[in-house]
């Protein structure tokens, strides 16, 4: 789920090392239950067989093809196995098929001498694990490094030059909406280049669970981490930040409830927040112009008409009950851009239409 002000997304072939370099387990986190992987570190077969595996598939229309390092905290893995993964990124990039190389890493990774010991590799784009960036939180999530260690890897990241990207998890234990806000105006104000943002669900065997089980933690219901996440993309819209996924990615087996044992998780978490956005645009500039009983037109882009009718309609029954109309419907305009919404209101007696751009 990309915003307006995102390039085209680069092609990943994503190489899980689940847990490689964690000091410990934080609270809310079991990597080989998201990524089903086992505790050793691929061979070099396994991870050359696999990026030629996933060449095959590459589409066609992205702007790159970058190998990612994903589920572990990269630079935190022993000197010698950061060397060999780099290296073997490497050679595809040398032989042309990969353009470059991303990782994500622990705020509390990022030195000057990993920084230096990079310089020697193709790597473009560097994922910053920030979670949240209030330090209560952070210290009862047991993630081991504060705020100011966030701010200050961010800056080294950027200074060296790389695309800087930052994870930020909603609903995690001790934070609230007002705590997930203000972590998001923060990471706002720090400038990468994009973000993730993971409400928190609880994963089992994570210690959550336990806490969950004990009644210690409650996970925030769907509705209100979709409306909490709506405002987090609001803010990182706002701040032309590239918002690159909202929710955990659902595989089929971690829709399994042995697995997930409870929070807000939906296939099409990002479908629903940007649902929700053009609900309320469209609610607030109809509002102003409406009167009840009137017949009401939409008009979108042809990709954004699930979006405006919301998840099975949601949208529809919504604005129909606060709009007083029985009458919604919304039609594909070709002519408009993808963050457009066209109105019209009918009556019998009187007619209005206009325009409004759903970010302005
Ligand atoms: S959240 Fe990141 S740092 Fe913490 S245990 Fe999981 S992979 Fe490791």
């Amino acid at each position: 789920m990309l915003s307006s002000s995102s390039p085209s997304r680069p092609f990943i072939i994503p190489v899980f090392l689940p847990h490689a370099g964690c000091p410990h387990q934080c609270v809310f986190c079991n990597q080989k239950v998201i990524t089903h992987a086992t505790d050793s570190l691929p061979s070099n077969l396994e991870i050359i067989s696999f990026i030629h595996a996933w060449l095959k598939y590459r589409t066609p229309g992205r702007s790159s093809v970058q190998i990612a390092f994903f589920g572990g905290n990269f630079l935190g893995i022993e000197l010698p196995e950061i060397i060999r993964f780099l290296s073997i990124a490497r050679q595809f990039v040398l032989d042309g098929s990969v353009d470059s190389i991303r990782f994500s890493t622990r705020p509390d990774t990022i030195t000057p001498s990993h920084l230096e010991l990079l310089a020697g590799f193709p790597v473009s784009t560097i994922e910053i694990g920030a979670q949240s960036m209030n330090d209560t939180v952070l210290e009862l999530c047991q993630r081991g490094h504060t705020v100011l260690d966030t701010i200050q890897a961010v800056h080294l990241v950027q200074d060296s030059g790389y695309t800087v990207g930052m994870q930020m998890m909603t609903g995690l234990p001790g934070s609230d909406t007002g705590v997930d806000i203000s972590s998001g105006l923060r990471i706002a104000d720090l400038h990468p280049d994009f973000v993730r943002i993971y409400p928190t669900v609880v994963l089992d065997h994570s210690l959550l669970a336990r806490w969950y089980r004990a009644g210690r933690y409650t996970p925030m219901p769907l509705s209100e981490s979709v409306s909490l996440v709506k405002q987090l993309y609001l803010i990182f819209h706002e701040a032309r930040i590239s918002v690159i996924r909202m929710g955990l990615q659902v595989s089929t087996d971690m829709g399994s409830a042995a697995m997930i044992l409870a929070g807000p998780l939906h296939p099409a978490f990002g479908h629903l927040v940007m649902a929700e956005i053009y609900r309320d645009k469209a609610l607030e500039t109809l509002k102003r112009h409406h009167e009840c009983g009137d017949r009401i037109w939409l008009g979108v882009h042809p990709r954004r008409i699930s979006v405006m009718r919301g998840l099975k309609n949601e949208n529809i029954r919504y604005l129909s009950e606060q709009l007083c109309s029985t009458h919604i419907t919304v039609e594909a305009w070709p002519q408009l851009s993808e963050h457009q919404i066209a109105w019209r209101l009918v009556s019998d007696i009187r007619q209005a239409e206009g325009y409004c751009d759903v970010f302005e």
